[in-house]
């Protein structure tokens, strides 16, 4: 009989302690937040998807290069005299541009956001924002493309600065054919005789 009381006297004491606690925690203020709805100031720093101002790009590659997981990938034509790169040739900065970049891509499944592709970027057109909700159902669709060429003009610029490749090599060759006949032509200087040097033979 005695067991019995004390059994339903523990029952009651847990119950009341359970509900002691359930009671305070309803109390405090909550500590998680109705997110999407809501959502929390980002660190100053913080690291999310990035982001290039390809106005400023000059395709040196020095981000790719600096990339540890290889997900940069940058093509590049030069440009040939009377070309103009971008909307005026130079950056914001009034540094001129050479390269057209038809390719910039940024494979963001493979980023793990060290950012130190920003740090060696000569024009700072690299970089992080406050982007952080950018998931998809493939990882094709976390490939970022920057480029503002389309293909065709890819085509036509690249066919352009092969051509002039050519154009000039064919012009070196010829001024080096000119410079070898010219060569030939000239009259040879006669030729001095050498002194003779006598060795010493008694020491
Ligand atoms: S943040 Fe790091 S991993 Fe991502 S692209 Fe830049 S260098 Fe590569
Ligand atoms: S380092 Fe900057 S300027 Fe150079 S290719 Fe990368 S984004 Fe463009």
């Amino acid at each position: 009989m005695k067991q019995y009381f004390k059994n339903i006297y523990s029952s009651l004491a847990t119950i009341l302690i359970g509900m002691g606690i359930t009671i305070k925690h309803v109390l405090y203020k909550p500590v998680t937040i109705q997110y999407p709805e809501q959502k929390l100031q980002l660190p100053e720093r913080e690291r999310n998807r990035l982001f290039v101002n390809m106005d400023d790009c000059i395709g040196c590659d020095q981000c790719a290069k600096a990339c540890p997981v290889s997900c940069i990938e940058i093509e590049t034509i030069k440009a040939v005299p009377g070309d103009i790169v971008g909307k005026t040739g130079l950056t914001s900065q009034g540094k001129k541009k050479a390269l057209f970049v038809p390719k910039f891509t940024i494979d963001l499944a493979k980023c793990c956001y060290c950012q130190l592709c920003v740090f060696p970027c000569p024009t700072e057109c690299i970089y992080m924002t406050d982007v952080y909700e950018f998931s998809g159902f493939t990882r094709d669709e976390l490939l970022y493309e920057f480029t503002d060429m389309t293909p065709e003009m890819a085509v036509g610029k690249r066919k352009k600065a092969e051509d002039f490749a050519i154009e000039t090599a064919k012009k070196k060759e010829e001024a080096a054919k000119l410079a070898a006949a010219k060569k030939v032509a000239e009259p040879k200087a006669p030729e001095v005789a050498k002194p003779e040097i006598k060795k010493d033979t008694e020491s």
